[in-house]
């Protein structure tokens, strides 16, 4: 079975980039949901109900055809959420100097183009959808994914990650999905960056 993780800080932790409300009703309401959601598909399928999540997300072609699609939403929506949780905190400081750093001046120029370059493809994700700064073969690189689609399913590492769902944002933002993204810097776990990187 799968099991919601708990917060690594309080709802209010984030504010005021991210409202108690918001923080409260997106782990408790959708990533519950998603977490439920999965071991209702998964029920009766012990292999896969024991199976690591990492594993799962690279072995959906596995699952039976019938349920493949409430695996694969629900499955990378609770992937997506639990590392989500972890690549936020309050007071969290800009990235250091270091290995993570060097490899993104290299990868985009500098950092402020990578930011600009991530905050773009943020803004511009149709629907409902992610964007991640990822590993792949060593390198890095900005992806969006659909849905919950997860960049595991391509065999890729993220190492950050931003939810742009409406479900997000909508309390505090509503429909400004530009102001959530310029405020979601500030409360970028780098240092958690760093050890995924
Ligand atoms: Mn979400």
């Amino acid at each position: 079975m799968f099991t919601l993780p708990d917060l690594p800080y309080p709802y209010n932790a984030l504010l005021p980039h991210i409202d108690e409300e918001t923080m409260r009703i997106h782990h408790t309401k959708h990533h519950n949901a998603y977490v439920n959601n999965l071991n209702d598909a998964l029920k009766g399928n012990d292999a896969f109900l024991n199976m690591d999540l990492n594993n799962l997300l690279t072995k959906l072609d596995d699952v039976p055809e019938d349920i493949r699609v409430k695996v694969r939403n629900n499955a990378g929506g609770h992937y997506n959420h639990s590392l989500f949780w972890t690549i936020m905190a309050p007071n969290s400081e800009m990235l250091h100097e270091g290995v993570l750093k060097n490899e993104i001046n290299k990868s985009f120029g500098d950092f402020n183009t990578f930011v600009e370059s991530f905050s773009t493809t943020a803004l511009s994700v149709f629907g409902s959808g992610w964007v991640w700064l990822v590993k792949d073969n060593g390198k890095l690189q900005i992806i969006s994914t659909p849905n919950q689609d997860s960049p595991v399913m391509q065999h890729k590492t993220p190492i950050l990650g931003i939810d742009v769902w409406e479900h997000a944002y909508y309390l505090k933002y509503k429909n400004m999905r530009a102001d959530y993204i310029k405020a979601w810097w500030n409360v970028v776990n780098w240092k958690k960056v760093e050890e995924l990187f």
